[in-house]
């Protein structure tokens, strides 16, 4: 493998990532495969931290949809995204990787609280961060999260694991004459009205010269791959 295009990178999992073939929570062999790719993709020196959704477990807007309280129902799903962190965390652990989890919700019997002190001692040590509980407060989604965290960690990168291989004119599961784009502008995923990452989530990566790197999770070792320039992907950038 040549060396990595990224010295320091944010990895974006959505929840469903975590499912499997279930209809809903935590497929331990999907955790699995997950963290082989951030070991092996943290081996190649990149310093990595993952930013996990809640979305396997609970959406707030689901039960908002319903007539019920948002708030509530976000503060349930940035709690969803705290126990995917933490099933990320002992996989992780139950292999040597060094790793710190810190939550923008505090739940302090559980993990630290973020700050960004905190960060960057972890950061610095070498550890693979985890950032849960979103950013901490309701009417966010975890892409907005990983936007945020990546400009704090610093990230050259935001690496958006997908259920295709980058970012399509048009849904390529519905629309046969879908074509993949190698590269973008942020300005071109927010004028194009593009559904790869919300809108707040790309004018913050925009506005801090963050790249998105759209890819593919289900092809394992992809992660590194792309990382290193291989593989297949869409690179978002300024210019
Ligand atoms: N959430 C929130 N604030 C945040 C991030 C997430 O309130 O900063 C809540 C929100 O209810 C959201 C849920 O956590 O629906 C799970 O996150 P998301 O839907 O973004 O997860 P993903 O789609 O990536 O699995």
């Amino acid at each position: 493998m040549s060396k990595p295009l990224f010295a320091r990178i944010l990895y974006k999992i959505s929840g469903e990532a975590l499912m499997g073939d279930q209809p809903f929570g935590i497929d331990p062999k999907k955790v699995a495969v997950v963290v082989d790719d951030v070991a092996e993709a943290a081996a190649l020196g990149t310093s990595i931290a993952l930013v996990v959704g809640g979305g396997n477990i609970f959406r707030g807007m689901a039960l908002a949809a319903n007539g019920a309280d948002r708030v509530t129902g976000d503060h349930m799903g940035m709690m969803a995204i705290i126990m995917n962190a933490l099933a990320l965390r002992m996989e992780l652990q139950s292999r040597g990787v060094a790793v710190t989890v810190l939550s923008g919700l505090a739940v302090p019997q559980v993990c630290d609280t973020f700050t960004q002190r905190g960060m960057i001692e972890a950061r610095d040590r070498g550890d693979v961060l985890i950032f849960a509980g979103g950013t901490g407060n309701p009417y966010f989604t975890s892409d907005t999260a990983a936007a945020l965290r990546a400009a704090e960690f610093g990230a050259d990168a935001i690496f958006k694991g997908t259920q295709v291989d980058g970012i399509y004119s048009a849904d390529p599961k519905k629309d046969k004459n879908a074509t993949r784009y190698d590269t973008l502008t942020h300005t071109d995923l927010l004028q194009q009205g593009l559904k790869i990452m919300d809108g707040s989530a790309v004018a913050l990566a925009r506005d801090n010269d963050i790249d998105v790197v759209v890819f593919s999770i289900h092809a394992p070792g992809e992660l590194a791959r792309v990382l290193c320039g291989q593989g297949t992907f869409t690179r978002v950038s300024s210019n």
